[in-house]
């Protein structure tokens, strides 16, 4: 019978859901407190220049193609795919770089000019990694994390070790070569956690960098929210912006609905895609589930100080992604999850979508957006943004061989501050809560409440995990059980 669902939140799981849960003929509506939808994946546009504020990495497409496909549709009829070729670079030194293809046998050949014996090293590990991809992305992510024994299957038997291992020793166990060590320890950093903490099974990462490549959509990731937009209306979605949660009503422990803006809005299932800590603050104390020291205990993935810049001329010696590995990344890892603080001299990623796409920036010109992870929580000023601003950018002058700070039409940044302004985020975090061991499928915060019978959870700090693709999947997740439970 077909029901009235409020979900809060227009970011990647909650459009997702809305989706799913309006094909299978209830009335949704979105309700999002930002002017535009998207959550972390909104866009910035100035002056001609287009940035995405968020996610730049289309990582997995065949999740996007899962996605589209359980709608009889295609991501080719919302927006244009391309493959980035190569796929990035990445910075050692002074025009010391490594370039990584956009296919596996060049990248082979790439780690045996680098490290003899390192290419068949590399075919192995990947062989493997395409394994574990098979079997997590096209299998244990889709599972709702109810039960431990959604992770027992004939494949994960045989695995088993590889549970109790982590990336940072097995890479090392096959590459000596530090270039390549940090190259293969860089995609799980998507994880939200050190590769020294992320499980062995997680080189599935591996394979979605090497094994699938890296895409951008045209206008950039932006375009999947309008397509994910688009889809929803077509399907009866409504959605609300500048529609502000301000709580969650039960009663005699039901959702009847949410206060928005001030007033009572009824539903017959509530559903959060907001940050999940936010989500539980929206409900009164006896219906929450998790206590503040639960959050306080768990690992959560960085945050980021954020730049997107306008540049006056085109930026030399850069890839569309450039990641910048030139300075010790245990130390700057050390400062994100040990110690947290600002790091001394930090690891950056810097993006140049005009690289590709040239609607990204005027004729000319070059659009750069530039992160640095940081721990959550940090402080956050304008002195020490500025501060960190001038640190990597003079870095990339001095790496890159070029001067670039006088050609800077406009830049502006977003940090730990925004992400608690803009989206409610706990400490401000970016990417949610990490993927550990002990923070993995039914050792996450649940989809479903406990304590409110219709009372749903989606998103980032939930199943699968942080990421687009994990999003896109926890939406389906999460429409699956409100059709199996209401
Ligand atoms: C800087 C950055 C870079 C990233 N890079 C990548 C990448 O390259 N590739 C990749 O795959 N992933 C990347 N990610 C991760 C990815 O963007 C996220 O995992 C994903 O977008 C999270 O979607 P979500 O739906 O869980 O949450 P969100 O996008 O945060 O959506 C939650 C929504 O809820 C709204 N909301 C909160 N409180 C309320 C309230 N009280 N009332 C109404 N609305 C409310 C918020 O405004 C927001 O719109 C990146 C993330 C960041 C921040």
């Amino acid at each position: 019978m077909s029901k009235k669902i409020a979900i809060i939140g227009s970011g990647f799981s909650s459009l997702s859901a809305a989706c799913y849960l309006a094909k299978q003929g209830n009335d949704v509506t979105i309700y999002e407190k930002n002017s535009t939808i998207g959550g972390r994946a909104r866009q910035l546009k100035k002056e001609g220049f287009t940035f995405d504020i968020g996610p730049t990495w289309y990582w997995m497409p065949d999740v996007f193609e899962r996605f589209f496909a359980d709608f009889n549709k295609k991501p080719s009829d919302y927006y244009e795919l391309i493959k980035l070729s190569p796929a990035y670079q990445v910075y050692f030194g002074h025009l010391d770089f490594v370039t990584i293809a956009d296919n596996l046998p060049e990248i082979v050949t790439t780690f045996e000019s680098i490290e003899k014996g390192s290419g068949k090293q590399l075919e192995q590990f990947m062989a493997e990694a395409k394994s574990n991809y098979d079997i997590a992305i096209k299998d244990l992510v889709y599972r709702p994390g109810e039960s431990p024994l959604e992770l027992i299957t004939l494949e994960t038997a045989k695995k088993v070790n590889q549970f109790f291992s982590n990336i940072k020793k097995d890479v090392r166990k096959r590459f000596k070569n530090m270039k390549l060590v940090q190259i293969l320890e860089f995609p799980v950093l998507f994880l939200g956690a050190k590769p020294s903490d992320t499980p062995s099974f997680y080189n599935f990462m591996n394979f979605a960098d090497f094994g699938l490549g890296t895409w951008h959509p045209k206008n950039g990731m932006y375009s999947v929210i309008l397509a994910m937009e688009t889809l929803a209306r077509e399907l009866g979605v409504k959605i609300e912006t500048n529609a502000n949660v301000e709580k969650i009503d039960v009663t005699n422990g039901n959702a009847t609905g949410l206060i928005v803006n001030n007033k009572i809005v009824s539903s017959d299932v509530v559903l959060s895609g907001a940050d999940y800590h936010h989500s539980e603050t929206l409900l009164d104390k006896n219906y929450r589930q998790y206590s503040e020291n639960y959050w306080e205990t768990k690992t959560f993935a960085p945050s980021s100080l954020l730049f997107y810049v306008g540049f006056d001329k085109k930026i030399e010696n850069v890839e569309h992604h450039s990641l910048f590995f030139d300075v010790d990344f245990d130390i700057h890892a050390e400062a994100i999850y040990d110690n947290p603080k600002w790091p001394e001299e930090p690891l950056f990623y810097a993006s140049f979508p005009s690289k590709t796409d040239e609607n990204c920036a005027p004729e000319g010109k070059e659009a750069g957006i530039f992160l640095i992870p940081l721990a959550p929580g940090l402080e956050d000023t304008k002195e020490l943004r500025e501060l960190y601003f001038e640190k990597i950018i003079t870095r990339l002058e001095r790496l890159t061989d070029q001067k670039v700070k006088n050609n800077i039409i406009f830049k502006e940044s977003f940090c730990v501050n925004d992400f608690i302004k803009d989206y409610n985020s706990y400490k401000g975090n970016a990417y949610g809560m990490a993927n550990t061991l002990l923070q993995t499928a039914f050792l996450r915060p649940k989809l479903k409440s406990k304590k409110v019978k219709n009372l749903y959870f989606t998103g980032q700090l939930t199943v699968p995990g942080p990421g687009v693709p994990p999003s896109l999947i926890s939406g389906k997740l999460v429409a699956d059980l409100i059709k199996k439970y209401q």
